[in-house]
């Protein structure tokens, strides 16, 4: 039964990357007679385009567009396809996704032409307060490293509960039955690539101060060679406990006894390869924090550009009020029909003011009431009105009042950054059902700790909060609380066009996702890029901070100009987010995208191919 189900796997990939059908890229046979672990899987090539109908799925990962993809061809729903593709990047790319964190997924239910969200993010435990990143010894914030490799920083994870949320509602398999593909990848192994030894070579200081987490990811005191196959047993019988016995193996059980030990107790190694500059210390997350957590289901956010209709992830996530507002105040500019170096002028401003403002009022919590404000025209025409065409506005630009109207002077704010790491999936079925799906363990390595006997790295979602106050005299928005979820820029992101979907897009990238986001829709829907080149196209983004953080090929396109303009670059980065995305085209024509380059490019992947 397994080895009919894998067999089909590997020859839907085939079929589906090669447009034949054909033992080109058949895996080797895994021994799953015995139960032992066979060969490892092969990879699927890394195809960032595809075309065709009756289901799609984007992902950073060939292994897991697979097996979504595979769900689908089986008849399995959109909600199938992407739980078992994200519980596929749990083994594939679990220094950005798995169990141990959290995420935010947007649904389009065709059946009822209805939009639902689920806020999977991490909360805080009970006993969390707002100078939890304080050190009671000298009064200062903590470094940040120091904050991340500890125990504080973890939050009670939220990505299992958000599959079995998304299961119970809208799937039609079990969860246990869409676990077992990342099951078996986990017990057969993956082929090491770039992208997987460089997120370790990168963590290794970290990563060796931990027995359980330098046993898989340094396995001889260094990252494993390009090829070399990773398994992951211990998370295989995670899966499996999971599968067997449902959620509560983790919320209630043993489990989550596991990750309550490991953030009371950090398991330091007691031989520890290198050194680590900073204490360890322990968290207080505790079992009733794990049994108290309920993923959350808010109104989507909602806005108009140009005709279409934009959701997107309300609070905890301020990604859908920060699109939605820059969206609104570029919306009278008409991009289209200005002057290319023009329109990236107001991208970077418009989202300079729509950060200012997310800064100052978005948060856990934050009244919904103030959502729709920021997300009002009359709100975004005041902000629309700073733009000088002539001038690049001097940054960090002050947030509005809430009561805005015309062009009003404002309050200082200061610039806020976060996290570097995430992972995004999109997925449409036959139905015409549509997820978007970013999920996260916060940095890449999430806090270094792989829970020992459990396989999974945990999260350090909680550095999310801002460690002091960052709004002056104002109150911030975002300062640790009780129980509370740290403010995220994840930007699950659904156009619709007269009521049917048109794309639906997502990335990583900290608080750059909001950008690329943003930028990627700016490209398609004004500049006339197809999505392939929207998604290719160079990335600069500008979060209120005095420089831009750009890509060295959107600097070399536009930095002359944008600089003449007032403008300034901050350093250079070598990559802005891994989007991937899902067009929606006449007579059901679908354009499936993932990254071409970044992050080692993505896979996408069609259930019928265009012929
Ligand atoms: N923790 C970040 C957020 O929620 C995502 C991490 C990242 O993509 O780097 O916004």
């Amino acid at each position: 039964m397994r080895f009919r189900a894998f067999a089909a796997l590997t020859a839907a990939a085939t079929l589906v990357l090669t447009g034949q059908p054909g033992p080109a890229h058949a895996a080797p046979t895994p021994n799953v007679a015995t139960g032992q672990p066979g060969p490892a899987l092969a990879a699927p090539p890394k195809v960032p385009t595809a075309y065709g109908y009756g289901g799609a799925v984007a992902t950073v990962d060939p292994t897991a567009t697979a097996v979504g993809l595979d769900v689908l061809r089986r008849g399995g729903n959109a909600v199938d396809a992407a739980v078992a593709a994200a519980a596929t990047l749990g083994v594939t790319e679990p220094f950005s996704a798995g169990i141990g964190g959290g995420g935010f997924l947007v649904f389009y239910d065709a059946a009822h032409r209805t939009v639902h969200t689920i806020d999977g993010r991490e909360a805080g435990p009970a006993t969390m307060t707002p100078t939890i990143f304080v050190d009671p010894a000298d009064g200062q914030a903590y470094d940040f490293q120091e904050a991340r490799i500890s125990g504080m920083s973890v939050g009670v994870p939220g990505t299992l509960a958000t599959w079995a949320a998304a299961n119970r509602r809208w799937g039609t398999r079990s969860l246990g039955s869409l676990l077992r593909p990342a099951t078996r990848v986990a017990d057969q192994g993956f082929a090491v690539d770039a992208t997987f030894q460089q997120q370790i070579a990168d963590n290794a200081a970290a990563f060796g101060q931990f027995d359980a987490t330098r046993a898989l990811y340094l396995p001889g005191g260094a990252p494993p060679a390009v090829g070399s196959i990773q398994r992951n047993p211990d998370l295989a019988a995670t899966y499996r406990l999971i599968a067997r016995h449902g959620t509560d193996v983790f919320y209630r059980g043993p489990v989550g006894a596991d990750v309550v030990r490991t953030v009371q107790h950090p398991p330091v190694s007691s031989h520890p390869a290198g050194t680590w500059a900073y204490p360890i210390r322990p968290g207080d997350l505790r079992m009733s924090d794990l049994a108290g957590y309920r993923v959350r289901h808010p109104a989507p956010t909602r806005s108009q550009y140009h005709g279409l209709t934009v959701y997107g992830m309300a609070t905890p996530s301020s990604g859908g009020t920060a699109v939605g507002e820059a969206l609104n105040i570029l919306e009278p500019s008409d991009l289209g029909h200005l002057p290319l170096i023009q329109a990236e002028h107001r991208y970077l401003e418009a989202s300079a003011l729509a950060f200012a403002d997310r800064n100052r009022y978005v948060g856990d919590g934050t009244p919904r009431s103030t959502l729709n404000t920021l997300l009002s025209d009359g709100f975004a025409q005041a902000r629309a009105c700073l733009i000088d065409p002539a001038h690049a506005l001097a940054k960090p630009v002050a947030p509005a009042p809430l009561t805005a109207s015309g062009c009003p002077g404002g309050v200082p704010g200061s610039p806020v950054e976060e996290g570097q790491s995430t992972t995004n999936l999109t997925v449409a079925d036959r139905w015409g059902n549509v997820v978007e799906y970013t999920l996260t363990i916060e940095q890449t390595g999430g806090n270094a700790m792989v829970v020992p006997g459990r396989g999974f790295l945990l999260n350090n979602e909680l550095t999310d909060f801002n460690f002091t106050p960052t709004q002056g005299s104002a109150p911030d928005p975002n300062l640790p609380g009780p129980g509370k979820r740290p403010r995220s820029s994840m930007s699950p992101t659904i156009v619709f066009d007269y009521g049917r979907p048109r794309l639906a897009l997502g990335s990583p990238g900290g608080a750059s996702i909001i950008t690329t986001v943003l930028q990627v829709l700016v490209n398609r829907l004004d500049l006339g890029m197809s999505l392939p080149e929207a998604v290719a196209a160079p990335r600069g983004s500008q979060r209120n901070s005095p420089g831009i953080q750009a890509e060295p090929a959107y600097r070399a396109q536009f930095g002359t100009q944008l600089t003449g303009l007032g403008h300034t670059f901050g350093p250079d980065m070598p990559e802005l987010g891994a989007l991937t995305a899902i067009e929606f085209g006449p007579h059901g024509l679908l354009t499936a995208a993932a990254e071409p380059v970044r992050r080692g490019g993505g896979a996408a992947a069609v259930v019928v191919p265009r012929g």
